[in-house]
């Protein structure tokens, strides 16, 4: 055969990927995590096959929002990614330390062969949706995400704080360096409820995602609240058991970015 082709491992042939989507924000605690879990879980729910590549190696967090405990096996063809209740792949560092609370303290070429391997090494089976949760910010990790892997699109999120600084257009033109398509921005914590009389408090100003996204090009995808179940929800492992309109609302509008 011809030369050029790239050597498959044995686990890239057992596994058919689709639609790879990386999930990025310019810094941590805005909820990109938690976007992920939710995207994975909404799709899943639609009837998809969905993985969840954890590549926020310094914080994992993707096993414990969805409860996972079960370590990843390791066969002949490669290593097995643990599932969750109803049938999401996960394949996160955390899932192959002895003791999940170890901390990482690799350096950069490590880290960068584990992303490597966690692409070339993972049996991933057959999947409609393989969803990346990224470190925040514009590291190591993101780079070898984007050189190594065939990326679909990326989905930003942002919180009203970050918005404030220009930490998101520093992710956005670097994804944009690497071809990467925009499906769009997504505006978490945006505001907050009263649960008496439903006002709208918007606790960090006034939201400025639609704006940033229209400056920066991209599709605006939406805004979600401070939503204190989906934070217990994730502390409880149980995300699974988690839905809200908001977000349903949002994975139709990436579904359709996502057909274009
Ligand atoms: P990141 O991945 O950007 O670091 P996480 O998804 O881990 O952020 O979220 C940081 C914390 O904020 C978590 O405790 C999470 O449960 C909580 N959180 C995220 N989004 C929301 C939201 N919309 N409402 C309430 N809590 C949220």
């Amino acid at each position: 055969s011809c030369s050029n082709e790239p050597q498959l491992s044995e686990a890239q042939k057992a596994s058919k990927i689709g639609k790879i989507i990386a999930v990025m924000s310019g810094k941590g605690g805005v909820g990109k995590s938690s976007v992920t879990s939710m995207l994975a879980v909404s799709l899943n729910r639609q009837g998809y096959k969905v993985g969840i590549l954890d590549a926020d190696i310094t914080g994992p967090s993707i096993p414990k929002i969805f409860g996972i405990t079960e370590k990843a096996n390791v066969n002949k063809i490669g290593v097995i990614a643990p599932q969750s209740r109803n049938g999401i792949k996960v394949m996160s560092l955390n899932l192959m330390l002895e003791n999940e609370d170890d901390p990482v303290i690799w350096r950069g070429a490590i880290i960068t062969q584990l992303i490597q391997q966690f692409w070339s090494d993972v049996v991933w089976g057959e999947l409609d949706y393989l969803l990346i949760d990224m470190p925040p910010g514009t590291g190591d990790v993101p780079i070898t995400v984007f050189q190594s892997l065939p990326v679909s699109g990326v989905v930003m999120v942002t919180s009203p704080q970050q918005l404030a600084g220009m930490i998101v257009r520093k992710a956005i033109k670097m994804a944009k360096k690497y071809d990467t398509t925009f499906y769009g921005l997504i505006e978490n914590m945006a505001y907050a409820s009263c649960p008496d009389c439903h006002k709208r408090i918007e606790i960090f100003g006034t939201p400025k995602g639609a704006e940033e996204a229209k400056k920066n090009e991209i599709p605006y995808l939406g805004q979600l609240p401070i939503d204190p179940v989906l934070s217990s929800m994730s502390d409880l492992g149980k995300i699974e058991d988690y839905q809200t309109e908001n977000f349903d609302n949002i994975v139709q509008r990436i579904l359709e970015e996502v057909a274009k």
